[in-house]
């Protein structure tokens, strides 16, 4: 086995699959200068463990690289973790492949090796950002498409610098790669990149709403919270009557008390509520807003886990 394997987690995201082909050219950079911080003799090769997201090709292909191949078996090869190091998110059999790097920004996971290996972890928004710093520290110039890659991560990942997860190095290694690659507007460029997952003009409304959807029992009521997140409420204008037709059928086949659909506007920084109701009052009294026909605007919600599901369940309480 003469490869080193640089690979991120599983259901792939635009960070994994970039960090993976950025981290396997700069592996392959030190090798050929003799790194003083991590002895590399085997040549680096990015892979992935799944088909790439839309948002992914998009930035892949608007920066010239082919996507990667799919791998998901560890077992006896040589690996570079990017992006994880937690086993279940990692490749088969990870325990019997040998692990030679990990740069990640998550928490640490329970990956164990028997010899000292590279682990960076920075506490940031991605895992370009920590590969920003590595390029630095060890005087590696970082090619132009791949700084595009990179900056197409962080925007990815921090949700264009709205995710709370988003750090200032995050924001100040964005405006040094921006300037490498050419791109004067962040922004504009970061709602270019989430618009790709933003696009649900051929999605079917079951796949709409079934993307992201829970069952929740709230004191004894069947209640449903499904979300969609979009760069603009506008993506899905045409698709409101029709999203609305759909949740009312499976409230009625489901048994539901409720089903609220969280239309998520991700500039706008809200949540237009989508709600079916048996009892359109304990809506109301879970956030404070009176219905306004089939929704209700909810400024600053954006989380279904710490802001809708929470009060729903207090107000079904009681
Ligand atoms: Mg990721
Ligand atoms: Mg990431
Ligand atoms: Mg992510």
């Amino acid at each position: 086995m003469d490869k080193v394997y640089v690979v991120g987690h599983k259901n792939p995201d635009t960070d994994s699959v970039c960090s993976a082909i950025v981290f396997a050219y700069l592996l392959n950079e030190w090798k050929k200068m003799d790194c003083k911080i991590m002895k590399v003799d085997k040549e680096a090769v990015p892979i992935i463990q799944g088909e790439p997201n839309a948002e992914t090709k998009f930035v892949l292909e608007k920066f010239g690289f082919s996507v990667p191949e799919i791998m998901t078996e560890g077992e006896g090869k040589t690996v570079a973790l990017v992006d994880h190091s937690d086993k279940v998110q990692s490749l088969d059999n990870i325990d019997k492949s040998e692990i030679v790097a990990v740069v990640d920004h998550h928490k640490i996971g329970d990956v164990v090796t028997p010899n000292p290996i590279l682990f960076v972890n920075f506490p940031v928004g991605c895992t370009a950002t920590v590969l920003k710093f590595l390029f630095d520290k060890t005087g590696v110039s970082l090619p132009q498409n791949m700084a595009g890659l990179l900056l197409a991560s962080i925007l990815s990942d921090t949700v264009i610098f709205k995710s709370a997860t988003t750090t200032d190095m995050d924001k100040m290694v964005a405006e040094e790669l921006a300037k490498v690659v050419g791109i004067e507007d962040i922004t504009k460029f970061g709602i270019e990149v989430k618009a790709k997952l933003s696009d649900v003009s051929g999605m079917a409304v079951k796949d709409i709403i079934m993307r992201d959807y829970k069952d929740y029992n709230m004191s004894g009521k069947k209640v449903g919270v499904g979300q969609i997140e979009l760069i603009d409420l506008s993506l899905i204008e045409g698709r409101r009557e029709e999203i609305y037709n759909e949740l009312q059928k499976m409230k009625s086949e489901g048994a539901y008390h409720s089903i609220v659909f969280m239309l998520t506007d991700i500039m706008k920084e809200g949540t237009d509520l989508m709600v079916i109701t048996d009892d359109p009052s304990v809506i109301e009294k879970a956030f404070g807003k009176k219905l306004e026909g089939k929704s209700v605007w909810l400024d600053k919600v954006m989380s279904r886990k710490k802001q809708v599901v929470p009060p729903l369940e207090k107000a079904f309480a009681g």
